[in-house]
């Protein structure tokens, strides 16, 4: 379980000890540098990185960076919201070393995430690691319950020895199909090599649906230690890709028509040590409070289109049929439901039932997103809120009166509408807080501003290369 307790100056209990140790053992094995990572609300994975020698020093005091970068967008250039986007200021960024790990995929590398603090001392509110923490202590101490997530991670590779930003994909193999495997098998096998040596406990990777597009997937942990997970397995596939000549796109859409680039989250709730979503007498083994707190998700889900789905790409990739989940509809395994009802195999259940979120790409901050779907989810267990029918088979088929007599609604089908919908979503907006939320509204609209007049392809292209 993550540490939940707030970086404080002078370091944490025990902790400038643990990293002076620690940089000993690291400099013994080779690494050099520690590199401090965070997600910036744009989706944007930005880093500082510190010599070995000094991670004593960033464990009680942190690293200094501007909070500039909770107001940049995806192109670097920079928005403003009452408090945040200003060059004043300057924010201390603390390693968590519980999640330190030597990169594999980058010999003389660590790699770690940070919490941001004020110089203070204080949290930081517009930092989108302790935005999770936060929700996260308050479902325990309010609902008495944990959470597991995983972060399923998909990609394109494409040649590097392409010409300018063009998109030429690495293979041009079948969906799931093996020759992309044998084509790709060297990269792919350095890649399971990685993740095994930073104690990533991989659970498949496979060739996916587009050209060039590949899955992977790791075990459920705590929802901090997933979204760090995330952005780990990003940092690992990006690094072994580069050694294999490839180039690496995680964008929602890297061309402006076909299947694109999912980050399905999978939640489930715990109370006790007891899976809310197995063993229950609700619909599937889920218990009333799991079908409250799906319930409470399908709600939220228009509202969360603007933190799951940031960019003017992830509309291109959020359309019906693409297993994108589109529509606020639940189903057992159903691929074109937003929520997809994961009871496991007879005889895991109790471990494996989930709920699995399609909705959400990779170019979501993974932090406010897992955040959100909590406090989304959470507000539908408080409500004991009724969960609707459910859906089989593809919404997209249902007639106008039929969606609308079971309740089933089209996501936002642009940024600008998934805006609109978050400004009107009182929950969302009070789970973030004021400097998170407005953050997230003006760092929208700059995106949407910054692709003005852009059709498709050019908006595909204008990110293909940023995630
Ligand atoms: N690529 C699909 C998406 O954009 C997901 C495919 C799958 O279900 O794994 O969400
Ligand atoms: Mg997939």
């Amino acid at each position: 379980m993550t540490t939940l307790a707030d970086p404080v100056p002078g370091g944490r209990p025990g902790d400038v000890e643990r990293a002076t140790a620690l940089s000993g053992e690291l400099s013994g094995r080779g690494v050099h540098g520690v590199v401090l990572s965070y997600v910036d609300t744009a989706g944007i994975g930005r880093v500082k990185t510190i010599p070995t020698a000094r991670l004593a020093s960033a464990a009680a005091w942190g690293v200094g960076m501007s909070p500039v970068f909770d107001t940049f967008l995806a192109n670097d250039s920079i928005v403003t919201t009452d408090v945040l986007g200003s060059p004043d200021g300057d924010l201390r960024l603390y390693p968590d070393l519980d999640q330190l790990v030597v990169l594999a995929g980058q010999p003389g590398w660590a790699w770690a995430p940070v919490d941001r603090v004020t110089q203070d001392g204080e949290r930081h509110p517009g930092c989108a690691r302790t935005f999770l923490r936060r929700v996260v202590a308050e479902a325990a101490e309010r609902h008495g319950l944990t959470f597991k997530a995983a972060v399923e991670v998909e990609w394109t590779l494409a040649r590097e020895d392409a010409p300018g930003d063009a998109f030429v994909p690495a293979t041009t193999g079948p969906a799931y199909g093996a020759a992309r495997q044998v084509e790709l098998g060297d990269c792919t096998a350095d890649l399971l090599a990685a993740c095994a040596a930073q104690g990533l406990d991989v659970e498949q990777v496979h060739p996916e649906y587009a050209a060039g597009q590949f899955e992977i997937s790791v075990g459920a942990v705590d929802p901090v230690a997933a979204a760090d997970r995330s952005v780990l397995v990003r940092q690992t596939v990006r690094a072994v890709s580069r050694r294999h000549g490839l180039r690496v796109s995680f964008a929602p859409a890297v061309v402006g028509q076909g299947v694109g680039n999912g980050g399905h989250v999978h939640l489930s709730a715990w109370r006790g040590g007891a899976n809310l979503h197995s063993g229950g007498e609700g619909r599937y083994g889920m218990t009333a409070e799991a079908e409250s707190f799906t319930a409470g998700l399908l709600a939220h889900l228009p509202g969360l289109t603007a933190v799951t789905a940031p960019s003017p790409a992830s509309y291109l990739r959020l359309r019906p049929s693409q297993w994108a989940g589109v529509f606020t509809a639940w189903g057992r395994e159903t691929r074109e439901t937003a929520l997809r009802v994961v009871t496991g195999t007879a005889g895991l259940r109790d471990q494996a039932a989930n709920l699995e979120i399609k909705p959400i790409d990779l170019a979501a901050n993974p932090y406010l997103a897992i955040g959100s779907l909590i406090a989304a989810g959470l507000d539908g267990l408080a409500s004991s809120a009724a969960l609707p029918e459910e859906t089989t088979g593809d919404p997209a088929r249902l007639g106008e009166a039929e969606a609308a007599a079971r309740g089933v609604r089209r996501l936002p089908v642009s940024l600008e509408r998934a805006v609109e919908e978050f400004r009107e979503d009182d929950v969302l907006r009070a789970a973030l807080g004021p400097v998170l939320a407005d953050a997230v509204i003006a760092v929208r609209r700059g995106e949407l501003a910054s692709v003005a007049g852009l059709d498709d392809d050019q908006v595909a292209a204008a990110y293909r290369w940023k995630y």
